[in-house]
C-alpha cells in the first residue's frame, strides 16, 4: 500500500528481545528481529512498515547514560523527515529516566516517539512483549502524537510523567500527577485528551553530557555528617528525597549545610518520597526552612524527571540563576 506508514524502531535492548541462557535471559543480537519476522500479526495489513535498528552492544537498561540518551536521540534526528514515527525498545529498569531525559533533548516534536519494552522476552510463553510493540507500532502510525511517551500495559503515559513502580507486575508504569493520554482497550480511547500540541518549528535537539548529581533520600535519624560529605564532594545537583509535601528534620546543622551549598552553587531539589501529590515548601515549618536555605521546589516531578531535567539544564551552559527558574518552569508537560 502506498500510504503505510513508516516507523522506525531503535532497538537498545532490554528484556522484550533477551533469549534464556544458562545464566538467565541474556540480549542476543539478530534474536528479536528474527522473533518478530517469525509474527505474521506484525505485517497485518493495518500494521505500518517499520524498519529495526539494533544497536551493537545492545543493553540491560541498567546500563544507560547520557551518553546513551545522545545518541539516540542523534540516531532519531538523523532519520526523522524519513520516518512517521519512532519507537524505542528499551528495559525496563530505566525507561523512565531516558523518557524524560529524550523529552527534554527533543523541542518541537511533531512526530510521536514511543518507548517501550516488556516483563518478559518477546519469544517467552505469556510474553507482554507482543502487546507492547504491535499497540506501539499501531498507535505511532495512526494517533498524532508530538511528544516521548511510554507504552506499557495497554496504556500510553506522557514519558517524563513515569516512574516504573513494579518491578515484576505487567502494569510495570505509573504516572501518579497526570493522566493517561491513550488506554488501547477493544478501541484506542483518548484519555487525557492532552497530548503536546503540535508544532511547524523545526525539531532541536539539544547535548546532553554527565554531570555530577546526587540523591539523598531523608529517614529519621540520619546523620548529617553524610550529607555534609556528600556537598563537599564536586557537586552540580543535588536531589533530596523528603517527606510527604517537602519537609525534612528541622535541625539547625542540616540547614545551615544546605544554606552553605547552596550558596556555593550546588543546585539542591526538593523532591517528594511521596508518589503522588506535590511539593510545598510553604505547607509547613519544616518546609519553608528547605526554601529559606535555598532549596528549589521539585512540585509535582518525578524524581527521574528532576533528575533528566537537570542533566539537561546543566548541559546547556546557563547560569545558576535560568537553571533555577527552568526546574519550576513547565518545560515538556513534566510539571504542574
Ligand atoms: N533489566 C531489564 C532492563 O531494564 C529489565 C527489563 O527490561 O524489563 O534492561
Amino acid at each position: 500500500m502506498a500510504d503505510k506508514k513508516r516507523i522506525y524502531i531503535a532497538y537498545t535492548g532490554g528484556t522484550i528481545g533477551m533469549k534464556p541462557s544458562k545464566d538467565g535471559f541474556i540480549p542476543v543480537a539478530g534474536y528479536l528481529s528474527q522473533t518478530i519476522a517469525n509474527m505474521p500479526e506484525f505485517y497485518h495489513e493495518d500494521m505500518p512498515e517499520f524498519e529495526i535498528h539494533e544497536y551493537n552492544p545492545l543493553i540491560d537498561s541498567a546500563n544507560v547514560s547520557p551518553q546513551v540518551w545522545q545518541t539516540l536521540a542523534l540516531d532519531i534526528q538523523k532519520r526523522y523527515h524519513d520516518f512517521d514515527g519512532f519507537i524505542i525498545l528499551h528495559g525496563t529498569d530505566t525507561m523512565s529516566y531516558t523518557a524524560s531525559a529524550l523529552s527534554f533533548v527533543f523541542e518541537n516534536l511533531s512526530k510521536p516517539v514511543i518507548v517501550t519494552g516488556s516483563q518478559i522476552p518477546l519469544s517467552q510463553l505469556r510474553s507482554d512483549a507482543r502487546v507492547n510493540l504491535l499497540n506501539s507500532l499501531y498507535i505511532a502510525a495512526h494517533h498524532p502524537i508530538n511528544e516521548v511517551c511510554i507504552f506499557f500495559n495497554n496504556q500510553l503515559f506522557r514519558g517524563n510523567r513515569t516512574t516504573k513502580q513494579y518491578a515484576d507486575g505487567f502494569d510495570a508504569f505509573v504516572s501518579p500527577n497526570y493522566p493517561v493520554l491513550l488506554e488501547a482497550g477493544i478501541e484506542i480511547k483518548n484519555i487525557a485528551g492532552q497530548t503536546q500540541k503540535s508544532v511547524n518549528t523545526r525539531l532541536r535537539v539539544s547535548e546532553l553530557e554527565a554531570q555530577s548529581i546526587a540523591i539523598l533520600h531523608l529517614f529519621p535519624g540520619l546523620d548529617w555528617q553524610v550529607l555534609d560529605n556528600l556537598l563537599k564532594s564536586p557537586l552540580q545537583a543535588l536531589v533530596l528525597l523528603t517527606y510527604g509535601v517537602g519537609n525534612a528534620q528541622q535541625d539547625e546543622q542540616l540547614l545551615a549545610t544546605l544554606k552553605e551549598a547552596s550558596e556555593r552553587g550546588i543546585l539542591i531539589v526538593n523532591c517528594s518520597q511521596c508518589l503522588k501529590g506535590s511539593v510545598n515548601m510553604e505547607g509547613y515549618a519544616t518546609g519553608h526552612a528547605l526554601s529559606e536555605a535555598g532549596v528549589i521546589s521539585g512540585l509535582d516531578m518525578t524524581t527521574e524527571t528532576v533528575i533528566a531535567k537537570l542533566y539537561y539544564l546543566l548541559s546547556q551552559g546557563l547560569s545558576n540563576k535560568v537553571i533555577r527558574e527552568l526546574l519550576v518552569t513547565d518545560l515538556r508537560g513534566e510539571v504542574r
